[in-house]
């Protein structure tokens, strides 16, 4: 294991991400890229962090790197086919007519038959349980993972309710009610963005089954969420003290330079829609919470390093289900890597992590020299 103990956090979009999520994903590859030029041999994400968390599809990139113990290429390639088979075959037309009022605009159904092939594809059963125990974990999940959600409560006289705190979906054992899901359904509960996909119930002992939904409305950053889950609950092998917590975004407006686009006379017309979006953004801009996390990290007792980092070239202004601007959404990430501030950014954090994961192997090899010699 690395030390200081590295963590990713995954997701950051305004709506939770959906299809823009593929921009984390290639600035992951881009860090991970330098770490390996550094250390000379090939490695996988779960290689470098001890901990992975996501909401939304950051949630089911924290599963393909954390559950499946599968690479950045392979994450990009899964990545972009559930975009278009999810966003494409999954279409309810009168849900999408209505906007999603009347019904979510996407089948659920689609969405967990993906997410259960995407286990099969490596040869995993589809009905695991997401918590399992520390000694049955393969050498691929080493790594803890979880999804961030959010959940819904019923109220005496009104409409359900959603808690103001987050429920993360764990890997390993987690201190608390004890949650019983299935990996899917966790993949499922963190992408059920409201009026695309419906709630996922999920079985809690001792408690009412959770309704669950996807973090982004509050939680579209969840390096916060990450942070109080794991600092009151204390999880085996899993320290704060000195870890790098590197949070990657979909995406963000930097108001200075790719501006939204035209909009056209009808729809500046219309200004009821605009307000919707300006009430929605000021509740989930992921860099309110990228703000909050720098002063826990310079206010906070224990010592972490922060890193966020979110595309500013324009990729935030498509829309989560349009999976044609997938090749869009890279060049323009790929841009952004190439500014020097963020270049410079990622090839320290890279270099940081090298060091350490040399350090690591170094520690590791003298620990088997002395226990041979003894
Ligand atoms: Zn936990």
């Amino acid at each position: 294991m690395a030390s200081p103990q590295n963590a990713a956090s995954t997701g950051g979009g305004s709506d939770g991400g959906g299809v823009r999520g593929l921009s984390s994903l290639v600035i992951l590859r881009s860090l991970l890229g330098q770490v390996q030029a550094v250390v000379g041999v090939p490695l996988n994400p779960h290689d470098i962090f001890d901990l992975v968390v996501g909401t939304s599809t950051g949630g089911l990139i924290a599963l393909m790197i954390g559950k499946l113990g599968m690479t950045v290429d392979e994450c990009i390639e899964q990545y972009k086919r559930l975009s278009g088979v999810i966003f494409v075959d999954g279409r309810h037309l009168r849900g999408r007519m209505t906007l999603g009022l009347l019904k979510e605009r996407y089948s659920e159904g689609v969405l967990c038959r993906e997410i259960e092939e995407l286990f099969r594809r490596k040869g995993r059963n589809p009905a695991e349980t997401m918590a399992t125990s520390v000694k049955l974990l393969p050498e691929t999940e080493r790594a803890h993972s979880a999804v961030v959600c959010r959940e819904y409560i019923d109220t005496p006289n009104g409409p359900p309710r959603l808690k103001p705190e987050a429920v993360l979906l764990c890997s390993h054992p987690c201190p608390g009610p004890r949650i019983r899901c299935t990996v899917c359904r966790a993949g499922r509960a963190t992408s059920a963005a409201p009026s695309y996909f419906p709630p996922q119930m999920i079985q809690r002992d001792g408690q009412k089954d959770a309704r669950l939904i996807d973090g982004g409305l509050q939680f579209s950053n969840p390096s916060v969420a990450a942070w109080y889950h794991y600092r009151r609950r204390t999880h085996k092998g899993l320290e704060w003290e000195g870890s790098r917590l590197i949070s990657l975004g979909t995406g963000r407006y930097d108001g200075e330079s790719y501006h939204p686009p035209q909009r056209t006379r009808l729809k500046r017309l219309i200004h009821m829609p605009s307000a919707i979006t300006l009430m929605r953004d000021a509740t989930t801009d992921p860099n309110n919470t990228a703000t909050h996390m720098e002063e826990i990290a310079g206010l906070s007792s224990v010592n972490i390093e922060y890193h966020r980092f979110s595309a500013t070239t324009g990729v935030c202004w498509i829309k989560m289900d349009d999976y044609k601007s997938l090749e869009f959404i890279e060049r323009r990430t790929d841009e952004y890597l190439r500014f020097p501030d963020v270049s410079r950014e990622i090839t320290e954090c890279a270099e940081s992590i090298a060091q350490d994961y040399i350090e690591g192997l170094n520690r590791s090899a003298g620990e088997l020299g002395n226990g041979e010699a003894t």
